[in-house]
């Protein structure tokens, strides 16, 4: 085996799992299989999904265990786009949760739950609460653009509205992992989002709604994008990734430094 250290959960030997440092942070990123316009892969959300979780893994490799990704989300208001692939959300959380009580059989008690798809994220949320109250580890979740919105926003091109799917940020990003697979001459920019609206916003860095209507994708965008991916280039999408890479980071040290606490059954 080599030397350096191994932070990748699916190339580990059952003796390393049982030998291995339990409070090191296991990430397990949730994505989707999805439409992301005429210009980018259906697999957008693992591509950049894994990015991150395998940024921090070099950042910090002997703090964190990346799992093998669920490419797969809550997307069924998708699915007029040929490609989609959609589970229901109860499965969702279900499956999620299957695999975060696996792990907590085996002694870990520090998972991040990384989103990289926005309509996992109330899906997330729940499944990381069922795993605390089904095992008392601790089980974070956050959708990685959350972690460094006010960095997106400092770098970012686009008004508001521009970025939400298929749009700056990830063309940006995508762009600058795999040139090869995003054609940008493809792209059109989308810019759904409604000055006048005082509770609807969309846009994923800019403090999301006060309140929140998800309608059928086809019903809003023409070509499934949602943003401004016109404006993205390569250049951006390292300094995108570099800031979720980081945020990320710092998150999985607080996740690490928080105390184990102890349930206290008051009947
Ligand atoms: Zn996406």
């Amino acid at each position: 085996m080599p030397k350096s250290i191994n932070t990748n959960y699916g190339k580990l030997t059952w003796e390393q799992v049982r030998d291995a440092d339990k409070d090191r942070v296991v990430i397990l990123n949730v994505s989707a299989t999805e439409d992301h316009g005429p210009h980018m892969p259906l697999d957008t959300d693992t591509v950049l999904g894994m990015a991150v979780a395998n940024g921090v893994a070099a950042a910090i490799p002997d703090e964190v265990l990346v799992m093998p990704p669920i490419a797969y989300g809550f997307n069924e208001h998708h699915k007029d786009f040929p490609g989609v692939i959609w589970i229901q959300p109860e499965t969702l959380i279900a499956f999620i949760t299957d695999v975060t009580k696996s792990l907590a059989h085996h002694g870990f008690r520090r998972i991040l739950l990384l989103n990289s798809h926005g309509s996992n994220h109330p899906v997330l949320d729940l499944a990381a609460r069922k795993t605390v109250i089904e095992t008392e580890i601790i089980c974070v979740s956050a959708s990685y653009w959350n972690l460094c919105s006010e960095r997106i926003n400092a770098i970012r091109q686009s008004d508001i509205g521009g970025i939400a799917h298929a749009c700056e940020f990830e063309a940006a990003m995508y762009a600058h992992l795999e040139p090869e697979h995003v054609d940008l001459s493809k792209a059109a920019t989308q810019n759904l989002h409604d000055d006048k609206s005082q509770f609807f916003n969309l846009d994923l860095t800019t403090g999301g709604g006060k309140a929140m209507l998800m309608r059928w994708w086809s019903a809003v965008s023409p070509d499934g994008t949602m943003g401004d991916p016109v404006v993205a280039n390569p250049e951006t999408g390292r300094e995108f990734l570099a800031a979720a890479i980081e945020e990320t980071t710092a998150l999985v040290r607080e996740i690490r430094a928080l105390p184990i606490l102890s349930r206290i059954d008051h009947h």
